[in-house]
């Protein structure tokens, strides 16, 4: 990666770009290979994402995901360290990335609102690499409207009965857990679910459906069917499910921001080398003006994004507050800037960056998914709005 500024910015302490420096040498002698080539079909997409979750296992990385209570590198959740890997992991695989930060989205939950003996339980195993998370909120008719969540869960002496189906749930089929938002009914809409810790052994959860999308991902949708799951796998109280996936969301959103980063910076450093390397009309492309214009955009916007990320994980980290503003104005930011670097390095290669397979095909691809996940940008901008509403009352 050519430029690493970024690093020494005051955002950041000297583990954080110790950390950043290893991850990155890390990426190059050992993901790349790993990664080379994209994996086609929901079996290939399934092996190499286990294969990526074992080797970023073995390899410690994943240590970042949890608390060091249990296997983890800090005592908190520490979002620039989760920001740092999934810039660097996106900038050679968007598999990777996904595979490293499902194991934190997964069980974030659990480390944040569970109780010592769920963290004991689940969080050691993910550390290692040694079992898959999940994360599932999404429903076929609610994703953007959380508060509209049809999933049920009641009690049955000493369990809960799930009755319902999520969709697009990452990791679904080859999670080893799944942490589930269902409807028990306190009150009406948001103040009316709760979050559980559903076991992928569970009897009436069921795989009904793979879904395949436009970057290799593994996706389910989920369906329970009077699954019996015990008490003790309610994760918080009973109610609390819509703050324990919003307070989740709220640590996990920057690092959506910081995969788009990953993603554009490799743009910009294809397009450069691209830039430099074609010629037509007998000089460099590099030469022109309007291909220049281009890389000033793409390196504008990246810094610009990068600011916005490590604001929003430092606030997060330093403070240890909230950060719904700082975390959807970063995520928005960046995911919007990658989304056009990705469609520059596309033109700038001309024809050969709409080959199946090439690097600027596939960042065209990668990046887009991260607009609509853990909400989108529409609903990014209503949550920046309200919040600089609330702001400004008078
Ligand atoms: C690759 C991928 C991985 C995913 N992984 C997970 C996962 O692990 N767990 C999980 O729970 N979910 C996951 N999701 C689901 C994702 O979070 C939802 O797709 C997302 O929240 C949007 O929901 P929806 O698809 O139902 O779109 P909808 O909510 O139906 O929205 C459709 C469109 O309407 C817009 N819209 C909705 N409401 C408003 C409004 N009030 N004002 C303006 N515009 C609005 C949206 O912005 C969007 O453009 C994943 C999705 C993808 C693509």
């Amino acid at each position: 990666m050519a430029d690493t500024s970024f690093l020494d910015w005051p955002f950041l302490e000297p583990r954080h770009r110790d950390f950043a420096t290893r991850l990155r040498a890390w990426s190059a002698t050992t993901l790349a290979p790993l990664a080379a080539d994209e994996p086609h079909g929901i079996a290939a997409t399934d092996a190499l994402a286990r294969r990526l979750v074992a080797v970023l296992g073995e390899a410690g990385w994943l240590r970042a995901a949890v608390p060091a209570a249990h296997g983890g590198l800090y005592e908190r959740l520490d979002v620039r360290t989760l920001c740092l890997a999934r810039e660097s992991l996106a900038y050679v695989s968007g598999l990777a990335d996904f595979a490293f930060v499902m194991q934190g989205l997964g069980t974030g939950s659990i480390t944040l609102y569970g109780t010592d003996a769920q963290r004991a339980r689940y969080l050691p195993p993910v550390a290692r690499g040694a079992a898959i998370a999940a994360f599932a909120l999404t429903e076929p008719p609610s994703g953007s409207d959380v508060a509209a969540i049809e999933t049920t869960a009641r009690v049955d002496g000493d369990a809960y009965v799930l009755d319902g189906r999520k969709t697009f749930i990452s990791n679904g089929g080859i999670a080893d857990h799944y942490v589930v938002f269902a409807r028990t009914g306190e009150a009406p809409g948001a103040k009316g679910l709760s979050a559980f810790i559903v076991d992928a052994t569970s009897a009436g959860l069921h795989i009904a459906e793979r879904i395949e999308v436009v970057a290799p991902h593994p996706l389910a949708t989920l369906r329970f069917d009077a699954c019996r799951i015990p008490r003790t796998a309610l994760i918080g109280a009973p109610g609390e499910g819509f703050k324990v996936a919003m307070g989740t969301l709220d640590t996990f959103r920057p690092t959506v921001g910081a995969a788009a980063l990953g993603f554009a910076r490799r743009a910009l450093d294809e397009a450069i080398r691209r830039a430099r390397a074609r010629h037509a009309f007998g000089r460099p492309i590099a030469d022109y003006q309007l291909i220049q214009e281009k890389i000033a955009d793409m390196a504008v916007e990246i810094d610009a994004a990068a600011l916005l990320v490590y604001r929003a994980a430092w606030t997060k980290d330093v403070h240890d507050r909230r950060v719904t503003r700082e975390a959807a104005i970063a995520k928005l930011f960046a995911t919007e800037a990658a989304q056009r670097a990705a469609d520059q390095v596309v033109q700038i290669f001309g024809g050969a960056g709409v080959v199946a397979g090439s690097v600027p095909e596939r960042l065209y691809r990668e990046v887009r998914a991260l607009r609509i996940y853990e909400g989108t940008s529409e609903i990014q901008k209503l949550v920046i709005a309200g919040q600089t509403f609330a702001a400004e009352a008078p």
